[in-house]
Parts: structure tokens; sequence; C-alpha cells
């Protein structure tokens, strides 16, 4: 993908996940969804939009994450990932070519991502916003617990959002996010809100969801399935 015209694109991928909680022994990034892995997937869906690519793999596993990544087209680099999510992201930022104006964040884990919510969240940022992320209502009535699991109140889930990736920052905010390692978020707009930068959201997709179990597996394969028809 060359975009010239409005400055390079990359996307980051964190895929050093353990999968501890998936229950396989290999990291998650490397199990298949319909024989192909979840990096592949994953790298293939941003390299329609992203000119450079830079994947965080398990530190020991750089040369498997390398081949993953084989037949997608785009200036690819792996780096080790960190003990968590956020030391993956400072990691792959230290290797970011310096002409990359706009950077995707997007898990590893969320292989399925359709195109039109990754072009959602790019073009919101070569319109001039600086944080964008991909968000979809909750439908279940969400209620607050005390300690002894008794219901406290009902939270007004219309306010509520799911957040997804690939989280969009321009390359500048996201170093900014990224220099102080005190803050620590499960996300990068968390980082984003804690030095009051406005994070600005748009429609996510059910085909974006998280592979975090083997039963997330078996949805994404039958998801897969019906959009393959
Ligand atoms: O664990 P979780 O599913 O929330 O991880 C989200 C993404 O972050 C996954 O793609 C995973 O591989 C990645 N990750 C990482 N480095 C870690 C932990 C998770 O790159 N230390």
């Amino acid at each position: 993908m060359n975009n010239a015209a409005t400055g390079r694109v990359a996307a980051i991928i964190p895929a050093a996940g353990s999968g501890v909680r998936f229950g396989a022994q290999i990291p998650k990034a490397f199990i298949e969804l319909d024989g192909i892995s979840l990096l592949t997937r994953s790298a293939l869906a941003m390299s329609v939009v992203a000119d450079v690519i830079v994947v965080a793999a398990p530190s020991d596993q750089l040369k498997l994450a390398s081949d993953h990544l084989a037949n997608v087209d785009a200036e690819v680099h792996v780096v080790a990932g960190g003990e968590a999510r956020q030391n993956s992201i400072a990691n792959a930022l230290n290797v970011l070519p310096e002409d990359v104006e706009f950077v995707l964040v997007h898990d590893a884990a969320r292989p399925l991502v359709p195109i039109e919510v990754t072009t959602r969240v790019l073009t919101e940022l070569q319109s001039g916003a600086v944080a964008v992320i991909p968000v979809l209502p909750i439908a279940d009535t969400i209620k607050r617990v005390d300690a002894q699991n008794k219901v406290v109140e009902t939270v007004d889930r219309n306010q509520l959002r799911r957040v997804q990736t690939p989280q969009g920052f321009t390359r500048q905010t996201l170093h900014h996010a990224y220099v102080d390692p005190t803050i620590v978020a499960t996300d990068d707009a968390g980082l984003m809100e804690a030095l009051g930068i406005s994070v600005l959201t748009v429609a996510g997709d059910e085909l974006a969801m998280k592979i975090t179990t083997a039963h997330d597996l078996t949805i994404a394969s039958a998801l897969l399935g019906v959009t393959n028809e």
C-alpha cells in the first residue's frame, strides 16, 4: 500500500502473549484459524492499508514469527515482545521508521477485523484526529457489584462501549503516550486518557472479536464460514 500523499501508515501488532488462557502449548498468535495463523491473518488484514508492519513476537520465537509473515506485502519488522502488552508495543515503537505518520495498533488476537473498521479508523486520523478507537455498544444489562458479589447498582449501558482494535494514533501522539512508563493501561487509548488526549470512537464490528479462549476460536471459525459464503 502506498500512502505517499498522506505520510506512511504503520501497523504495530502485539503478538507476544503466551496464550495461557487459551490453554495451548504454543503462543496464541501461532494458533491456526482454518489453516492460517492468527498472526498471519492479522498482518494480512493490516497490510491492506499499512506500508510498514512491526510485530512484537515471543522473544524465543522471532524466526517463527518471520516465517508467518513471509507472504505479507509490507515492510515487515519483527521485535521481541515484553512482559506485558504495553512493553511489547514500546519495543515495537523503538523500530518504527521515522517517516511513518499514522500508526494502527492491532492485536494479533483479532484476526478477522474487516477492512471497513480499519478504514474508518485511518480515515479519521487522516482527517485530523490524533487518537481513534473502534467500539461496539453493549447489549447486556451491566451491574456493579461489591466484594461480597452483591449488586451495588445498575450502570447506564448507553454510555458504555466495548473497545476493539485497530486503535489508530498519529505517530507523535503514540510516542508521547509511551514516554512515561509509569502510566499503565490495558489499551493504548487508556494511556491517551491518562494524558488528557481526546480519543474519538468509530463503529467496530463483531468480526473484530478477540480470540482469548478455545471457545472464541470456534466462534471465529463459524463467523469465517458465514463471511466466506
Ligand atoms: O492477552 P491479551 O489477549 O489481552 O493480549 C492482546 C494482544 O497483546 C495479543 O495479540 C497478545 O499476543 C499481545 N500481547 C503481547 N505481549 C504481551 C502480552 C500480550 O504482545 N506481553
